[in-house]
């Protein structure tokens, strides 16, 4: 597989622009709302991340909902508000895209495009991704296997396409305490087997705000290169995943052990 270090020894890099990298021996910090909502709460987001060192902000405008009554995000105009105000804020933005006629439209104000989980095996959509020029993040599949994740994402780097990271975002099994459970064996077993970097999202991994924290930490000691998490100014009112985002007091506690961790690794 061309996505396996057999195939590749060097760990790939992928870059953002402007110093702003997601690599090996890096640590990235990823954070923001699971939806984006408005331009007030972007605002806020941005300068949280600004105040905090951050270069790479999270949000969702086209939300996959397990019902469809639920708020299914602000779509292409949500994105383009922000990219306004991220931008001139040198702030990278990470944002999922949910079908191969989106890839086009959001092409000028996305940095990372996101394959949610519930599209991890979309492969029409990863063929197309593989023929755009800007960085991929592929979730791995609700019920994904490590090595469905690296097939996923040969589909990307056959394509053409070797801007591409990994995220473990948990997985379901039959333990109903947490959201999903985070597997954590996911991230050595990743970087063993591929060049690619891994990154890590605890919020969806363990569902649990008070917990994520600690599961961040621990993603950073199995040897991510990066730890991708929710955050609001008021999490209880979040239009989506307020039960797992942190508030931004907690995402800069958050943000300065996961430095340390990191540094110490
Ligand atoms: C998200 O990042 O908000 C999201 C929908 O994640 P996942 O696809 O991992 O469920
Ligand atoms: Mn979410």
């Amino acid at each position: 597989k061309l996505v396996s270090k057999k195939w590749k020894a060097k760990p790939t890099s992928v870059d953002l622009g402007d110093g702003v990298f997601i690599k090996d021996g890096e640590m990235a910090i990823i954070t923001g709302p699971c939806s984006i909502e408005s331009e007030e709460q972007i605002r806020k987001v941005v300068n949280h991340c600004v105040e905090n060192g951050i270069t790479i902000m999270r949000g969702g405008v086209f939300k996959p909902r397990t019902s469809p009554y639920a708020f299914r995000g602000m779509g292409i105009e949500g994105l383009q508000l922000w990219h306004s105000i991220a931008a001139p804020a040198g702030i990278k933005i990470v944002t999922e895209v949910m079908q191969p006629s989106q890839i086009e439209d959001m092409y000028p104000y996305v940095d990372v495009y996101q394959v949610g989980a519930r599209n991890s095996q979309n492969f029409n959509l990863l063929d197309e991704l593989g023929k755009v020029d800007k960085a991929v993040m592929i979730k791995r599949g609700i019920s994904g296997t490590i090595e469905e994740l690296l097939q996923s994402a040969e589909y990307v780097f056959a394509g053409g396409n070797e801007k591409l990271i990994l995220c473990e975002r948990g997985i379901r099994t039959y333990e109903r305490a947490s959201r999903n459970t985070l597997d954590l064996n996911a991230i050595p077993i990743l970087k063993a087997k591929s060049h690619l970097p891994v990154i890590v999202d605890p919020s969806h991994g363990i569902g649990i705000r008070a917990y994520v924290p600690q599961m961040a930490l621990a993603g950073v000691m199995a040897g991510a290169d990066g730890i991708i998490y929710e955050s609001h100014e008021v999490p209880e009112k979040a239009y989506s995943d307020g039960q797992q985002t942190l508030d931004f007091a907690q995402s800069a506690r958050l943000a300065a052990w996961i430095r340390e961790i990191f540094a110490k690794r």
